[in-house]
Formats: C-alpha cells, sequence, structure tokens
C-alpha cells in the first residue's frame, strides 16, 4: 500500500494494489492520478444518484475459490441515454479484474496477451480468434462516455473520455471484452467467464460506506401515480398494473399508453414459485403475435426474476409451457444455417420462422421493451428442447440473442406458483390439449383451426366500430378478439433482451 496526499483536498489517498492507477477522492471527488510528480489531478467526477443495484466499493465475495474486493466502480454513459457499471477488483489482494453486469448476467474477467482486430473489421456475429483463448462471436459493439467514478482504478480515467468496446462470447461460458478506449492506446483484451451473482457470494459491505445516499429503485407510475415497487435493480421499463401505461425508468416517461387489462395473467405479476431448485418471481408479462398467411396467433410469455440467478422465461403457447434461458451466442454452432443450429453437441433442425410482435405487456422489463417492435425468430427443434434466436427488427442495432428452451408439464409450473385451476385466464391463447402441438398439423389442428375461424366470424359479426381498437396500444386491450389457436406459428423469445436495441450498454 502506498499513501499520499490528495493535491486537491489534502485527504489521505491509499492504493491497495499496485495495479491501480487512478483514485477518486472520497472527499472532493477529484480523480488523482499516479504519475512520475507524484500525484495530479484529472478534475472532479460528477455526482452521481447510487442507487442499491449492482455492487458498490468495499463489497467483498468469492469466485471459484478466490477472496475479491470491489476496488473501484466506473459509471459510462450511453450514448443513446442510460449509464452502466464496471467494478474493477481486486483478487486475492493482488490481482487485478472486473466484474460486469448486462441484463442479469454477470462476467468475471481480466487482462489477457490477446491480439485485438481492428475495430473496423469487426460486426455483430462476425467471430474472433482471441490466441488460446479459443474463438469467439462479436455479440456487441458500442461505445460509453467516462461518465463517473468510485475508489480506484487501473487507468487516468479523464472525466468526459470515450471508450469504445466490442463484447465477445465463446465456448464454456467464456466471455471476452475488448476495450478500444478512445483510441489514443493499444486495445486492452479481457477474457473470462460468464456467472451467475449467485456464483460471486457477494458479502454487501459497500453500501453507503463512502457516504453516498443509497435511492430506494421503487417508482411511481407517471401516468397515474400508482404505487409500482421494482423487483429487479435491471429493469428499464415498466408497464403498470393499474392502468396500463408502459413507462421508461430512467426518464419517467411514458412511452405507450395501454388500456388497462381486463383480466389477470394466468402467472400473476409478484407470483413466487420454485423451478430447478431456485425461487422465481414473475415480474412482466408479454402478449405476442404473429401473421402466418394472414391469420393472427398469439401466445404470452412471463419473465421470470431471482436477483442470484437473473431472468428465465415461461411461455405459455396453445396450452404448452416451456421454461427457457438465455444461450450465449458463443455456445452456438451456426455453421448449419438455416437449416439446423448445434448446442453442445446436439442438432436442432429448423421448426418455424415468423415475425413476433409484441402486442400487450404489464410488469418491469430489462430491455426498453416496446408495444407494437418486432423481432425476426427463428426456432430450432430437438424433442423437447428448442433454440430460438431472435433478432430486432427496429432500430439500428444490429442484435442477435438465442435462448434455449424446454418443454415443462403445465401442471408442474402451476403447482409450484399455487396457480392450479386458473385455466382460461387472460393471457392463456390455446384452449387445446398440448397434443395438438406435438402432433403437428394433423386433424386435430385443422378441425381448431376450422372452429377458430368461425369463432372469429362471429366475433367480428357481433362487433361493430364499438372494438374496432382491438389490439392497439391506444384502443384497450381485447383478450378476447386477438386470441385465437397457434397452429405451430408461435415462436418463443426467451431471454432473448433487449429487442430494442438497448443492450444494458
Ligand atoms: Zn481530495
Ligand atoms: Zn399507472
Amino acid at each position: 500500500m502506498a499513501e499520499a496526499k490528495c493535491p486537491s483536498c489534502g485527504a489521505p489517498i491509499v492504493f491497495k494494489i499496485g495495479a491501480s492507477m487512478s483514485q477518486v477522492c472520497a472527499s472532493c471527488k477529484s480523480v488523482v492520478v499516479r504519475s512520475d510528480r507524484g500525484l495530479e489531478n484529472l478534475g472532479r467526477v460528477a455526482d452521481v444518484v447510487t442507487t442499491d443495484r449492482g455492487l458498490a466499493v468495499h463489497d467483498r465475495g468469492n469466485f471459484r475459490g478466490r477472496n475479491f474486493e470491489v476496488l473501484g466502480k466506473l459509471t459510462l454513459a450511453h450514448p443513446a441515454g442510460g449509464s452502466w457499471d464496471e467494478y474493477y477488483v481486486s483478487f486475492d489482494s493482488r490481482d487485478p479484474g472486473w466484474i460486469e453486469e448486462a441484463q442479469g448476467r454477470w462476467s468475471v474477467i481480466s487482462v489477457v496477451q490477446a491480439t485485438a482486430p481492428d475495430p473496423s473489421q469487426l460486426q455483430v456475429q462476425s467471430q474472433v480468434p482471441l490466441g488460446t483463448f479459443g474463438v469467439f462471436v462479436v455479440t456487441e459493439i458500442g461505445q460509453g462516455t467516462f461518465h463517473s467514478a468510485d475508489g480506484e482504478l487501473p487507468f487516468a480515467a479523464r472525466p468526459g473520455s470515450l471508450r469504445k468496446f466490442a463484447d465477445l462470447s465463446g465456448a464454456n461460458g467464456m466471455t471476452a471484452q475488448i476495450d478500444y478506449g478512445d483510441g489514443t492506446h493499444p486495445p486492452i483484451v479481457n477474457v473470462g467467464y460468464e456467472v451467475e451473482l449467485a456464483e460471486l457470494n457477494v458479502q454487501r459491505v459497500g453500501f453507503g460506506a463512502r457516504g453516498q445516499v443509497v435511492k430506494s429503485k421503487d417508482t411511481k407510475c407517471p401516468s397515474c401515480g400508482g404505487p409500482l415497487p421494482l423487483a429487479s435493480g435491471q429493469s428499464e421499463r415498466i408497464a403498470c398494473k393499474y392502468c396500463g401505461a408502459l413507462s421508461d425508468l430512467e426518464t419517467n416517461q411514458v412511452i405507450s399508453q395501454q388500456g388497462k387489462a381486463r383480466q389477470e395473467p394466468w402467472l400473476p405479476l409478484g407470483a413466487k414459485g420454485v423451478l430447478e431448485n431456485v425461487e422465481w418471481m414473475c415480474i412482466g408479462y408479454m402478449h405476442r403475435s404473429t401473421q402466418i398467411e394472414g391469420e393472427s396467433f398469439s401466445w404470452s410469455e412471463y419473465l421470470l426474476y431471482s436477483e442470484q440467478h437473473g431472468y428465465r422465461w415461461l411461455v405459455l403457447d396453445e396450452g404448452v409451457v416451456r421454461f427457457g434461458s438465455n444461450l450465449p451466442a458463443g455456445q452456438v454452432d451456426i455453421r448449419g444455417l438455416p437449416n439446423a443450429v448445434m448446442v453442445r453437441g446436439a442438432t436442432y433442425r429448423k421448426r418455424n420462422s415468423n415475425t413476433a410482435r409484441v402486442d400487450y405487456v404489464l410488469g418491469e422489463f430489462y430491455w426498453k421493451v416496446a408495444i407494437n417492435e418486432t423481432v425476426s425468430a427463428d426456432d430450432f427443434e430437438n424433442g423437447r428442447y428448442m433454440v430460438s434466436s431472435e433478432r430486432a427488427q427496429t432500430g439500428t442495432q444490429n442484435e442477435l440473442n438465442w435462448t434455449f428452451s424446454q418443454t415443462v408439464p403445465r401442471d408442474v409450473v402451476e403447482a409450484a406458483f399455487g396457480i392450479r385451476g386458473r385455466t382460461g385466464a387472460f393471457g392463456d391463447p390455446g384452449q387445446a390439449p398440448a397434443a395438438n402441438r406435438v402432433g403437428g398439423t394433423g386433424l386435430n389442428g385443422l378441425v381448431i383451426a376450422i372452429i377458430v375461424i368461425f369463432i372469429m366470424l362471429v366475433f367480428i359479426g357481433a362487433c361493430s366500430s364499438a372494438c374496432s381498437g382491438g389490439s392497439g396500444s391506444s384502443g384497450g386491450y381485447s383478450s378476447g378478439g386477438t386470441t385465437t389457436y397457434s397452429g405451430g406459428g408461435g415462436g418463443v423469445r426467451i431471454g432473448g433482451g433487449s429487442s430494442g436495441g438497448f443492450g444494458g450498454k
């Protein structure tokens, strides 16, 4: 440990590890950097409101047998608005590394010796060999501006400076980030692992330790003023359970004025249940649909959250329930496209492609979900297992998200969440038995399609000008008219996230 005095205010400055280059003075918030001439002042960082999301300086944990301590926190501003945090840590009080979080998924990385490609050669999905660490797939190319910081950092972070980066995904849960900075230094390659928060064994001792006021993450609906307690610190948008308004949590602006839900979803918001030995809370509900040959097919999706384990999805499509999670792009072998993909040695064959639209949402979401946004969805099947891809069709970002899901008995889920007997509840598009789905396009499907067309004709006949606002974002949500039997066109969207083009960074 080296001790000196802050050149701005004289407070003691202590660097905990030799790899640290700069530090934010806890008393005057100046960025103090080590140099040949002692300590220099690079200017003050912005005051940021500390929330109880993420980690804080002084938090400790243990990852795969190594103790770590959070030494510094870097807050970067996203060019499209919003910010994200990265945590500079020391392992065993000696070795530097970084812990990052995006969309409920955490990564632990550290600097390695590997050659980075020129940033102009990179595209999302391009493959990048990183020496002995293997081949990685680019999942995001982005940039941020150094906005604020706390604690110590391994470089001289000048407030306002630009950082370009690429995020990559590799095999076996590996992850990488290439830091191109502002172009004035050689690229820095970091490699590590994607993990769940549970694997970090965090002891939260840092919140408030440096005198910050910690803000509660609960909010109020900007449309009706109703209280909206937030389950997840990572949420970007929330649709009010009282009035249906979809609002952005950062700007506190209403994005879409949906109608109020007329019936409770199959899985109520706030319901808790244990699946795969983890207790999940249902925090979001989406009604989605696709058009196939002029017909509308719809299904419902439920976002589950656990602070320690991140996000999962339950998808209810024509009575069949799928439980799914994000699949890192580096684990998908796409050489068999467009007909098949391989994951962990198994082949998944293309089942269907469609355009999936968001019709209605309730609750909170970790990406900037928008009503009527669409994605191109492809499903690949192998028995009860499915690999799905979704590509955003709006915005300028070229993002592809993969998900892995499996069918689970509906009664198991209903027992886990204590919702047995909630048949016919809002959001259950198909009352059809599961066998119809498995059997594909047999006679049952045809009979049901005819019945559905008949019901639709009756509905259209009975519904004149009064229901012209059917499924829109402004005319109120109609649970009767848009729920039709899906003859195999339903896509699965599990944990894909950021179809609105916001990847958390
Ligand atoms: Zn100072
Ligand atoms: Zn409201």
